[in-house]
């Protein structure tokens, strides 16, 4: 199957087709696209799904492509709309781990998107995503830079958890509150370096707003993260 079959929205797959010479869907990609691409499900437990795989899987654009093709609709202002906030929010463990998710996410958001017959410079040609700003918070910029980029409006944050949380409880203008995605990435990891409390104090800061969550484990290994009740909600994907 192709990435349009699995529901991609075909220009966001014919440009990481051009650019990243990616054409063929992974099996992990394969079994999540179609649950995350149609539209949410109006019964949140529904929209929660639990991703174990192994490293190297292809989890990364399993999860970020259809992030930014729900955001696609919402972008179709040339300026940034702040009072928008942050629609979707990326946890991974460490540092590095979110500069490597923000630098595909920045691969990604800033793929030209041109139907046929546009040149690559006309005006539409990046309508898709000159609205979608992504940032990483991981606590390598000061406390106060990152706080200026809040307030000229980030839609989709990747960051490690404890700066997050900082920013959730410390940062007037960190706006939540239409947050729609929230992704916790190597989420045994996240438990293993005791993130739990700190995943715990997210999910009450995103209070009850969250749309979807996906955690992302290395094969083999289950858990309860951040107080999520998975027995009752999750919809377990084994790749
Ligand atoms: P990940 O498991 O997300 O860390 O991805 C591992 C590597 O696989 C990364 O270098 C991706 O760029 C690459 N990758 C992800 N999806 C595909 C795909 N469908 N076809 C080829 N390479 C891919």
């Amino acid at each position: 199957s192709t990435f349009c079959d699995l529901g991609l929205d075909p220009l966001l797959a014919a440009h990481m087709t051009s650019k990243m010479n990616i054409t063929k869907p992974t099996s992990i990609q394969r079994a999540v696209l179609p649950l995350l691409v149609k539209a949410p499900s109006e019964d949140t437990a529904a929209r929660d799904v639990f991703i174990q795989s192994q490293t190297g899987s292809g989890k990364t654009l399993a999860f970020l492509l259809p992030i930014i093709q729900d955001l696609l609709p919402l972008s179709t202002h040339s300026y940034i709309d702040r009072s928008i906030g942050t629609l979707a929010i990326i946890i991974a463990p460490t540092r590095e781990l979110a500069k490597q998710i923000a630098d595909v996410l920045e691969a990604l958001l800033t793929l030209k998107l041109h139907a046929e017959g546009e040149s690559e410079d006309d005006q539409n040609s990046t309508r898709f995503t000159r609205w979608l700003v992504s940032g990483l918070l991981s606590g390598g910029a000061t406390r106060t830079h990152e706080k200026a980029r809040l307030r000229k409006g980030l839609p989709i944050i990747v960051s490690t958890p404890g700066r997050l949380l900082d920013h959730l409880q410390n940062t007037s203008s960190f706006n939540v509150g239409k947050c729609r995605w929230l992704v916790l990435d190597e989420a045994d990891r996240l438990m293993e370096l005791g993130f739990e409390e700190t995943i715990k104090g997210i999910v009450q800061g995103l209070d009850g707003r969250r749309k979807l969550a996906i955690q992302a484990v290395k094969e083999g290994k289950s858990m309860e993260v951040g107080g999520w009740d998975w027995e009752r909600r999750r919809r377990t994907i084994l790749c």
